[in-house]
């Protein structure tokens, strides 16, 4: 039988594109909710839930999962570090799958960016570049911000190794820097690249999404893995068996 699901910021670009894809991933939505609607109440009679909405909606959507006890898929990115931190609290208390990208060419580039940090060290400077459509609301992205958690936690470097932009007179860049540039535009999907800039060569690990259909059926495939796990916050490299 098909997995009944709770999608959340159904009228958004993303939820549109997860009940488009629901019906090809054997999963039906049984219940939609955008801002303003009571999520409680839907959720009752629902195997899952599908979050892509806004960081305003994560507290009181997991503090409804935790109270029916539902399994949640968490798409929606823009929480501060605390604010994360806080809410990973009450997610480990379902089972949850949270991620910032449901690609799994991205999740394969969280891999080739860990192993790249590791074995290029130091002597290679790390930069990663964003683009996104002009409408996304948060900056650097959900997936940006994992790439860079990813490098300092390879470089063994806490947050404040992280370089915003760069303007004026900047002087030389630190060898533990890590730079992070969001470029805003048009109706860019996703575009992630991570630079490795060494003596002589450069490395540059590239991702580009070209439809929101494959975060879409990768948060459904998510949908069906967590459904059926003990409670406990997973990520896609779980659900994909990269992790
Ligand atoms: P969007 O602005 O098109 O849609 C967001 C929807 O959420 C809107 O319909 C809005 O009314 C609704 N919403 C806002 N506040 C709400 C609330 N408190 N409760 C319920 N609904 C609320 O945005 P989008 O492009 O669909 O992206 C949604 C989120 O998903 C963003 O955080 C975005 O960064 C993230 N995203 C994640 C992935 C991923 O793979 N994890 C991919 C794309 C986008």
């Amino acid at each position: 039988m098909a997995l009944r699901i709770l999608l959340n910021g159904a009228r958004g670009k993303m939820g549109r594109a997860v009940a488009a894809a629901a019906p090809e991933m054997g999963v039906a939505v049984a219940a939609s909710t955008d801002l303003g609607d009571d999520v409680s109440a839907p959720m009752r009679s629902v195997d899952a839930v599908v979050d892509f909405s806004s960081h305003q909606a994560t507290r009181e959507l997991l503090e409804a999962a935790v109270a029916l006890g539902k399994p949640v898929v968490i798409g929606t990115t823009g929480h501060s570090p605390e604010e994360k931190a806080r809410l990973l609290n009450l997610a480990e208390r379902v089972p949850c799958v949270w991620a910032g990208n449901f690609s799994i060419g991205v999740n394969l580039l969280f891999a080739l960016a860990r192993r790249a940090s590791r074995a290029l060290g130091e002597d290679y400077d790390a930069e990663v570049v964003e683009m996104h459509h002009r409408m996304k609301k948060d900056a650097p992205s959900g997936t940006a911000a994992r790439l860079l958690e990813i490098i300092l936690e390879e470089r063994k470097l806490d947050r404040t190794a992280l370089r915003h932009g760069r303007e004026g007179i900047t002087g030389e860049r630190a060898r533990t820097e890590v730079g992070v540039h969001s470029l805003r535009g048009g109706d860019v999907i996703g575009d992630h690249t991570v630079i490795f800039a060494g003596a002589g060569e450069r490395l540059e690990l590239t991702h580009r999404a070209g439809d929101r259909a494959v975060f879409a059926r990768g948060a459904l495939r998510a949908a069906q893995w967590v459904s059926t796990r003990k409670p406990g916050v997973y990520d896609m490299q779980d659900v994909l068996g990269l992790a």
